[in-house]
């Protein structure tokens, strides 16, 4: 059994649905297919949302939607029962959207919730076009939407964990009943529904962790996310022309690189996928037939001690002072949970006598003043920041084992006169993250991949 899992960028128009559709009618497995929206579909819908309405606004803007899915339609589709079941279908979606939008302008309110549910209509209405169009290649392809087959959440807006026990009760019996009917199952990515059965979104680009879910409750021996690159490669080829595509990686690798920077998979997931020992692949819209990258247990064969330099750009040191701050137990859990309850990640921390470091997203800085700002009397003096920092992140197996890793990177970027700020190593075993000013992030980068892969 395979769960095949295709995102926006391969969704842009006919001819790109189209190439889609070749590759999934050529696997003969058992499969499921899980999607997201159109490419921009979930932008214009947040886009809307972002402004205060008028009523013609909502009918002109369910109108281009309705006409960008019906032109997609028509070129992906062309036997006439199955174009008009998958309008009437359409159709249908576009009336509850149309419905929620115009809750929103008369009320002029925008609820957590109201905005996840109206989120969540750009993978209802993908689905249906993809399953049309397999129908008229000949499969047997049926959409279905996330919350009907129970895909459920911890009940977060905007980014939910999903409860993977009671999806499992849920999903896997209805799964197999469409296996033993010969059925293709079409899935919407990116929502499940809470508690109390309200639609909650798994964050931005969440389909591939719905895609994992969904092959964790299946019991799925593959997981396929196709894209339109190659995979994980051992650096951003925009920055080291001499990246190389990596063929093996394990969960911990894949998960790190996830995390930070390598834009290729949503962070979460890897956790789906590892529980079951499932193998991830990831593959090339484009190039169907080369293998791609592939996450598994076994990652380390081919051990390399560094797989893969990624980084993270536009980040801002916040220097926070306080009297012993550094050494008072619980000020550091103060200080991250007034972080993390405004959403802002931190991706690094050190501590010292007089005070902490801690690294974010420079986009987040505003959010994390003002939450700091929050802090208990007394326990914040200052906070200092340094804007334009770079996080680098190098990932293999061997950094964790092998001896004289870590000297070595760092004797490379004190010989380019390169200073580094933050250093943590030891968070995780098969990790290494430093951090550099903006500036010196290019040549930093290109030197450590030409020791280590270019030698
Ligand atoms: N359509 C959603 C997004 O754009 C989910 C996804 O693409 O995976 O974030
Ligand atoms: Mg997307």
């Amino acid at each position: 059994m395979k769960v095949l899992k295709f995102g926006g960028s391969s969704l842009r128009d006919g001819t790109s649905m189209l190439r889609v559709g070749e590759i999934v009618a050529a696997e003969k497995e058992e499969k499921v297919v899980v999607v997201s929206a159109i490419q921009g579909i979930t932008d214009s819908l947040l886009r809307f949302m972002s402004a205060v309405r008028k009523e013609e606004e909502v009918q002109v803007f369910v109108k281009e939607l309705r006409e960008r899915h019906l032109k997609i339609l028509a070129e992906v589709a062309s036997t006439m029962p199955v174009k008009q079941q998958a309008v009437a279908q359409l159709n249908a979606r576009l009336v509850r959207l149309e419905r929620t939008l115009y809750g929103i302008t008369y009320l002029e309110e925008l609820t957590p919730r109201t905005k996840d549910l109206v989120q969540s209509f750009g993978e209802r209405m993908s689905v249906i076009v993809m399953s049309a169009m397999l129908q008229d290649m000949g499969v047997n392809a049926v959409p279905v939407e996330a919350d009907e087959l129970g895909i459920m959440t911890d009940g977060t807006f905007g980014s939910a964990t999903v409860d993977m026990e009671r999806t499992r009760v849920n999903a896997a019996p209805s799964i197999r009943d469409m296996f033993k009917r010969q059925e293709v199952p079409v899935v919407t990515g990116f929502f499940g529904k809470g508690p109390e059965g309200v639609i909650t979104l798994l964050g931005r680009n969440g389909t591939d962790y719905s895609a994992s879910v969904i092959a964790n409750a299946i019991d799925a021996d593959t997981l396929e996310i196709w894209k339109d690159v190659d995979g994980f490669m051992s650096a951003d080829p925009k920055v080291v022309p001499g990246a190389v595509p990596i063929g093996y990686l394990s969960y911990e690798e894949a998960a790190e690189l996830a995390y930070f920077g390598a834009k290729v998979l949503h962070p979460r997931t890897v956790e789906p996928a590892r529980a079951k020992s499932i193998t991830i692949r990831v593959k090339n819209v484009f190039k169907p037939h080369v293998e791609g990258s592939a996450i598994r247990p076994q990652g380390v064969e081919n051990a390399q001690t560094v797989k893969s330099i990624s980084f993270m750009s536009n980040m801002t040191m916040l220097k926070v002072y306080g009297a012993g701050l550094g050494s008072r137990s619980g000020v550091m859990l103060e200080i991250s949970e007034l972080l993390s309850n405004a959403n802002v990640n931190i991706y690094s921390a050190a501590t010292s006598q007089t005070g902490i470091s801690l690294l974010i997203e420079e986009g987040e800085l505003k959010r994390a003043e003002k939450a700091l700002a929050g802090a208990k009397r007394g326990v914040i003096d200052r906070i200092e920041l340094v804007k334009d920092i770079a996080l680098l992140c190098l990932v293999g197996e061997g950094l964790g084992t092998r001896e004289g890793v870590a000297a070595k990177v760092f004797t490379i970027v004190a010989s380019l006169g390169v200073n580094i700020q933050l250093i943590s190593a030891g968070a995780s075993t098969v990790a290494l993250h430093f951090t550099v000013n903006g500036k010196d992030l290019e040549k930093t980068t290109r030197t450590i991949h030409q020791v280590f892969f270019e030698a």
